[in-house]
């Protein structure tokens, strides 16, 4: 039998868990009846260490291998929805008006319980195996990822090294990609309130404009990118709010400026910080204005380490071959909140071909049930290659 045969056993079942979660959608932080599924199914595969109601609704369950000690690797997936209308026509469309699985994390958290199922029965490895089923990875600041790091799980169960792993729409389903180092993007935004002084728009000598010195900050932060930073980083600053005042015979007393930072790396979040405050500060006080400045750090980078990005690749390679993993997969400006327990932990996250579907937070967007043996089998074969035991081909 082919190694992805294996997986395909348990495909039914998943599928219809899968279909389950799809159906019955919940937003950040309120996956209640997702985490008592995800519980009860755990349970069910005979594992006893389960913990619930971390970070809210995040469960954490520990599977011990029969190889004998060894260190405890995390394996993650997301359980949250999106505020979306569902155009899908699916039979197992959304039954909440409004809130739909548009990113495929009722795939992830099925494919998670795949492995566990398939894990606690064979334990064919050393150390143990923590799944992770968090909440909220959708919402801005703080994330559900965020929490769980910050409620001390890498401590509380010993974990060493996290994986992480996304269905991607344009990945030929049974497909894989990844890349060594940033593999998503940071996500940070700011805002910058220009005071000047307001009066009568016919008497502009009499006043600060601070229209015309936002006009020119938002114009100066353009060559930020363009003249002070490597041509070969990613940097993205977009200037996506911009609020005055009301009336047209009015210059207001102050306008509030706001956008987003989107990186590739750490310290280009550093350089962007200073970079916004000194360029909007030096602009104001050349007209006699004073700016206020906020600097909102989200998401960071989602970073892949070196060894773990190669155990995850031969990981793949184990399961479907050298000629279906992408070892370099284009980097990706989108932020992803796994990025916290990578920064806790080093680990890799890899992208799942889900085929030629809308993309992801499309209202028509469908997790690919074909992937599910995809996705259970690379989770076991990850955890065969990174702790891998003498016994082999054993069950029971
Ligand atoms: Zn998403
Ligand atoms: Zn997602």
């Amino acid at each position: 039998m082919r190694d992805i045969d294996i997986f395909r056993e348990l495909q039914s079942e998943a599928t219809d868990w899968r279909r389950y979660l799809h159906e019955n959608p919940e937003l950040d932080f309120q996956e209640y009846n997702t985490a008592r599924f995800v519980a009860e199914k755990l349970a069910s595969f005979g594992i006893n260490h389960i913990e619930t109601g971390i970070a809210g609704t995040g469960v954490v369950a520990l599977i011990q291998g029969v190889g004998g000690d060894g260190p405890t690797i995390g394996l993650r997936a997301d359980m949250d929805a999106l505020p979306i209308v569902e155009t899908s026509n699916k039979p197992w469309a959304s039954k909440t008006s409004g809130i739909m699985h548009a990113c495929g994390h009722d795939g992830h958290t099925a494919m998670l319980l795949g492995a566990a199922k398939h894990l606690a029965s064979s334990r064919n490895f050393k150390g143990s195996v923590a799944l992770i089923f968090q909440p909220a990875e959708e919402p801005a600041f703080p994330t559900g990822a965020f929490k769980m790091v910050q409620e001390g799980i890498m401590e509380r169960f010993g974990i060493s090294r996290v994986f992480g792993m996304h269905i991607a729409p344009g990945i030929e389903v049974g497909k894989f990609g990844i890349r060594h180092g940033s593999i998503m993007g940071s996500q940070d935004d700011f805002d910058i309130i220009v005071k000047g002084r307001g009066g009568h728009a016919a008497v502009p000598s009499h006043t600060i404009d601070p229209v015309v010195i936002a006009a020119q900050i938002i114009m100066g932060l353009q060559t930020l990118v363009s003249r002070k930073t490597d041509p070969l980083e990613s940097l993205v600053i977009s200037v996506t709010k911009l609020n005055a005042a009301q009336a047209y015979n009015v210059i207001p007393d102050q306008v509030e400026i706001g956008g987003t930072v989107r990186t590739s790396a750490s310290s280009l979040r550093d350089f962007a910080e200073k970079e916004i405050a000194a360029a909007a500060q030096g602009i104001a006080r050349g007209f006699g204005a004073e700016i206020e400045f906020k600097y909102l750090r989200s998401v960071p980078a989602t970073f892949n380490s070196t060894e773990e990005t190669n155990l995850a690749i031969e990981a793949a390679r184990n399961l479907v071959g050298t000629a279906s993993v992408d070892g370099n997969v284009g980097f990706d400006m989108g932020a992803e909140d796994f990025a916290y327990m990578l920064e806790a932990r080093p680990g890799a996250y890899i992208y799942l071909g889900n085929g030629p579907t809308p993309a992801c937070h499309n209202p028509a967007f469908d997790f690919d049930d074909e992937a599910l043996p995809y996705g259970i089998g690379y989770w076991v074969k990850l955890v065969e290659t990174v702790l891998g035991s003498e016994r082999t081909g054993e069950s029971g």
